[in-house]
C-alpha cells in the first residue's frame, strides 16, 4: 500500500489481459483499478482511494436502489501517436457533474482535487489506454446515494467512484451518416425537469423510444419539447445541429437538454473560423420546410462518443427526408477532423483544451 498526504492507492496483484483488437465493445471491458471516495453528512467528501477493480457490497436498503439519486460524467483518454496520453476539457466534466448533482439534491465534489485523483487513477492504468486507431479509454465518474434507509428524501451518505474501460472506435468502417427517428409519442425531459443533468432516470425512461427507433430500423432518436412536440431537442445522448441556408442552428439550452462539452466546442470553433452560428428554437415544421425548399445543409449529432454523428436520413410522422444524399457535409467532415485531431495530439491546440495525463 502507497499513500501520499491526499490519496491511498491499493495495487491489484492480479492484472487482467487487456484487449488485443481494436474492435472493442463499448463499456464490456473495465481496468485493473478504481477510484473511490465516501461521503458522511457533517464529514464531507473523505477516504479517496484507488483500489483493485470490484464488486461492491451495499445495504438493499441503499437509497440508490430506490429513488434514484445518482448522477454520472462520461469522457475520454486518448493516446498520440507519440505516446502521450491527453484528456479533453476534463474540467468541464468536473464542473457539469456538480451542476447534475446540484439537479438531484447531491453535495458538491471539489473539482480541482478530483481532477488530480482522476489524473492520478488514468497514469497508474496508462497501459490501459488503447494505441489502436479510434480507440480510447473510457472514463466513467459517477456517485450514488448508500445512506441504508427507505425515506423519501436526500441520502445522507454517498459513494463518487471512477471506472475505467477501453473502447473500440464509434464508427466500425470509418465515419458514415445514420437514420434517426423523431419521437411523436415519448418525452424525454420538461423544463423544470432533469433533462440538463446526467442522471440515469432520464436514460432508461427513454429505452421504449429507442426500442421503437430500432424496430423501425433506426439508429437513434430526435426528441422533441415535452409541451408542443414540436421543438427540437437533442438525440439519445447527443446534441444536434443543423446547417440551414449557410447557418448553423442548435437547440438553446432551455434546461431540458445537456450542456454537451462537444456542443460548447462546436460553438467556438465556429465562432473562431466566422461561420454564422446561433442558438435557438427550431421547430420541427421548420426543418420539413428547410428540406423542401433545399436549404437544409447537414445536420449532426455531437457528443463524446462518436464527437460527430452525421444524420442522413430523419423520419418524422411517416414522412421521410434524406439530408445531404445521405453523405457526410464538409462542415461536419472539418468539425470531425478538428476536434479529433485536436483530441489525438496531430492538430496544434491552440485553445488550450487539451490536458496531458
Ligand atoms: C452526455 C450527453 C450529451 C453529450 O455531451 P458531451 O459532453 O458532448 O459528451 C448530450 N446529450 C445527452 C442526453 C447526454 O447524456
Amino acid at each position: 500500500m502507497m499513500s501520499n498526504s491526499t490519496i491511498t492507492i491499493v495495487e491489484n496483484p492480479n492484472k487482467k489481459p487487456k484487449p488485443q483488437t481494436k474492435d472493442i465493445a463499448f463499456g464490456r471491458t473495465f481496468t485493473d483499478h478504481m477510484f473511490v471516495m465516501d461521503y458522511e453528512e457533517g464529514k464531507g467528501w473523505h477516504e479517496p482511494r484507488i483500489v483493485p477493480y470490484e464488486s461492491l457490497t451495499l445495504d438493499p436498503a441503499a437509497m440508490i436502489f430506490h429513488y434514484g439519486q445518482t448522477v454520472f460524467e462520461g469522457l475520454k483518454a486518448y493516446r498520440t501517436e507519440d505516446d502521450r496520453i491527453l484528456l479533453f476539457r476534463p474540467e468541464k466534466n468536473l464542473e457539469r457533474l456538480n451542476l447534475s448533482s446540484d439537479r438531484l439534491s447531491i453535495p458538491p465534489i471539489d473539482e480541482e482535487k478530483v481532477m488530480e485523483y482522476l489524473i492520478e487513477l488514468i497514469r497508474l492504468e496508462q497501459d490501459w489506454v488503447p494505441d489502436f486507431e479510434g480507440t480510447s479509454l473510457y472514463i466513467r465518474p459517477f456517485i450514488i446515494g448508500t445512506e441504508p434507509s427507505l425515506a423519501v428524501a436526500p441520502s445522507k451518505t454517498y459513494k463518487f467512484m471512477v471506472i475505467l474501460s477501453p473502447v473500440g472506435p464509434y464508427f466500425k468502417g470509418g465515419i458514415h451518416p445514420v437514420q434517426i427517428n423523431v419521437e411523436d409519442q415519448y418525452t424525454r425531459a420538461v423544463k423544470g425537469g432533469t433533462g440538463m443533468a446526467k442522471t440515469a432516470g432520464n436514460y432508461s425512461a427513454a429505452y421504449q423510444a429507442q426500442a421503437k427507433a430500432y424496430q423501425q430500423g433506426k439508429a437513434d432518436v430526435l426528441w422533441l419539447d415535452g409541451v408542443e412536440k414540436r421543438y427540437i431537442e437533442e438525440v439519445g445522448s447527443m446534441n444536434i445541429f443543423f446547417k440551414i441556408d449557410g447557418e448553423v442552428v442548435t437547440p438553446m439550452l432551455s434546461g431540458s437538454i445537456l450542456k454537451g462539452i462537444t456542443r460548447m466546442s462546436i460553438l467556438e470553433l465556429l465562432n473562431d473560423w466566422g461561420i454564422p452560428v446561433t442558438e435557438r428554437r427550431i421547430s420541427i415544421e421548420e426543418l420539413y420546410e428547410a428540406h423542401e425548399q433545399g436549404k437544409l445543409e447537414e445536420a449532426f449529432g455531437t457528443g463524446t462518443a462518436a464527437v460527430i454523428s452525421p444524420v442522413g436520413e430523419l423520419n418524422w410522422l411517416g414522412r421521410q427526408m434524406t439530408i445531404n444524399d445521405g453523405e457526410i457535409g464538409p462542415l461536419s467532415q472539418k468539425l470531425y477532423d478538428t476536434i479529433t485531431g485536436i483530441q489525438r495530439g496531430h492538430v496544434e491546440d491552440t485553445k488550450g483544451w487539451t490536458v496531458n495525463v
